[in-house]
């Protein structure tokens, strides 16, 4: 639950400290599922049949935003989950703090 608030902090400003936050409750959500797949053994099957099905998807899978190169990450744009490359998934970093930097700039003018 505390990646889900760190995750909505990224969501309204992206910057170093915010990403880092996510890592960090990444970690926590890691160390606890591990925990949990001790003690629910076959979680891990359903896992592993679930990777699977997804990695299948993802190599074969085109990136959504300039069709060339493979998908290699999932990136939220206008509320949808595309698959896309990593050229493009930098881009569209770079293009969400953009425009965070002008929505702070706009503040400020107020
Ligand atoms: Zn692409």
């Amino acid at each position: 639950m505390e990646l889900i608030k760190a995750l909505c902090k990224v969501k309204l400003s992206l910057n170093q400290e915010s990403v880092a936050n996510v890592c960090e409750e990444l970690a926590d959500v890691e160390v606890m599922l591990n925990q949990m797949k001790l003690i629910f053994p076959g979680a891990t099957c359903e896992l592993k049949r679930k990777v699977e099905k997804l990695e299948v998807k993802l190599i074969t899978k085109k990136c959504n935003l300039c069709g060339e190169n493979p998908v290699s990450s999932m990136l939220k744009i206008n509320e949808k989950l595309i698959g896309v490359c990593e050229k493009c998934c930098k881009k569209e970093v770079d293009k969400e703090q953009r425009k965070y930097k002008k929505t702070e700039v706009k503040q400020d003018g107020h």
